[in-house]
């Protein structure tokens, strides 16, 4: 990273960061409703090498994804609706810092990722998140952690236009080693959990399915829409404060789309207690496998976010031994996790493989998801 620094700005830089993507463990599409997620970051990050600069230049290039040209972009001019592309994420982190009022030079900026890009695992958080840390850390804006990812997450927003909540953000900058992130998306608050899962003979598999809808954007519209008019239909402010006692009552005020939407929120955001208090009294993580596979119904048959190759790998994967599978992400594609036992992680795997197979999907991609540490300078 740094000779390939060297090379494209003619310098060593100034210092190595590194900030990884996520996967959620549970808690899907709750984040906009005030709810509970249950994030993990992964060991798979991207490095950011920069080097500060005197003026108000931004120069940056990725290794990856055929960026290595460098792009210029003057941090003055940069204003949503701009079109930078993918240089979106990272100027946009330099705008969101000069609107709170901090002092902000440029910098030159070289990036390598091996977040898959697109398969729902953050990549895009990666890239925004390990650029707030660098551009604070060297600029001296001594800035707290939920700071960092609001620059990342402002970035993404404003400047990309990528309407995402904070999780992502919250989990590549938070992240620790051996836990997961309850996050509190209403009080904007995060306990850490422990989670891990090798010291219980345990692997989570990470299965990219390699598929995407193409009309997920505005599915995706459609749901937070859905949400909002069951909240104001129930008389509250968010649906997080529908208790999930007697649900079945409350929810019989809605019509029956809203019904299944609303009890799709309200039951993944109380799973996402369940399993935090499974898991924090020590007790088998593998209990955790019901509740994964509960919120995958959920999605599938309540919320409608799932896809034939999504629903396909889940059912592979518990009937080849996983204690539990769901779709993770925004749905419509994406990737699938599954909690094994180490050693049949790769029956699993190939059962996977041949389950797209024979449906005719896409390939996928396995790896195994190691909670790992947030944003921070390497060197
Ligand atoms: P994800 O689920 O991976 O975050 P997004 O659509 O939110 O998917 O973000 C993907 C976008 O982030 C890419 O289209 C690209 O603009 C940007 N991006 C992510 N990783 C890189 C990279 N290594 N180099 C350049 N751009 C990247
Ligand atoms: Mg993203």
């Amino acid at each position: 990273m740094t000779a390939r620094f060297r090379k494209l700005y003619g310098a060593a830089p100034d210092g190595l960061w590194a900030a990884p993507g996520r996967v959620n463990l549970i808690g899907e599409h709750t984040d906009y409703n005030g709810g509970f997620v249950l994030p993990i970051a992964l060991a798979q990050h991207t490095a950011v090498a920069v080097r500060r600069r005197e003026d108000d230049l931004v120069r940056v290039a990725s290794t990856s994804m055929n960026h290595d040209e460098p792009i210029t972009v003057s941090l003055g001019e940069v204003t949503p609706g701009g079109d930078y592309g993918w240089a979106s994420y990272l100027v946009g982190v330099g705008w969101a810092a000069r609107r709170r009022g901090l002092d902000v030079t440029g910098i030159d900026l070289a990036l390598d990722s091996n977040v898959p890009v697109g398969a729902g695992l953050s990549s895009s958080a990666a890239i925004s998140c390990g650029t707030a840390r660098a551009w604070s850390d060297l600029s001296g804006w001594a800035l707290d952690q939920e700071t960092v990812a609001d620059l990342g997450r402002d970035a993404e927003n404003e400047i990309a236009g990528a309407p995402t909540g904070l999780m992502d953000q919250l989990a590549s900058v938070c992240g620790r080693p051996a836990h997961a992130m309850q996050i509190d998306t209403h009080a904007v608050t995060i306990k850490q959990i422990p989670f891990d899962l090798p010291a219980a003979g345990l692997s989570l598999l990470v299965i990219d399915s390699h598929t995407q809808h193409t009309h997920a954007g505005g599915e995706y519209a459609e749901r937070r829409h859905s949400c909002q008019e069951a909240a104001l239909q129930l008389g509250v402010h968010e649906l997080r404060e529908v208790p999930v006692a007697d649900l079945a009552t409350t929810l019989d005020k809605l019509p029956p789309l809203l019904r299944r939407r609303a009890r799709h929120v309200i039951t993944d955001s109380a799973r996402v207690e369940e399993v935090a208090a499974l898991l924090t009294s020590g007790d088998d993580p593998r209990r955790i496998g019901s509740l994964l596979n509960a919120s995958h119904a959920s999605m599938r048959d309540d919320f409608e976010i799932t896809a034939p190759s999504v629903d396909a790998l889940q059912e592979a994967a518990v009937a080849a031994g996983a204690y539990g599978a769901r779709m993770t992400g925004g749905g419509f594609g994406g990737s699938v996790i599954a909690l094994v036992d180490r050693e049949r992680s790769e029956t699993v795997a190939q059962a996977c493989v041949a389950a797209a197979a024979a449906g005719g999907f896409a390939t996928p991609s396995v790896f195994e998801g190691v909670a790992s540490g947030g944003a921070a300078r390497v060197r």
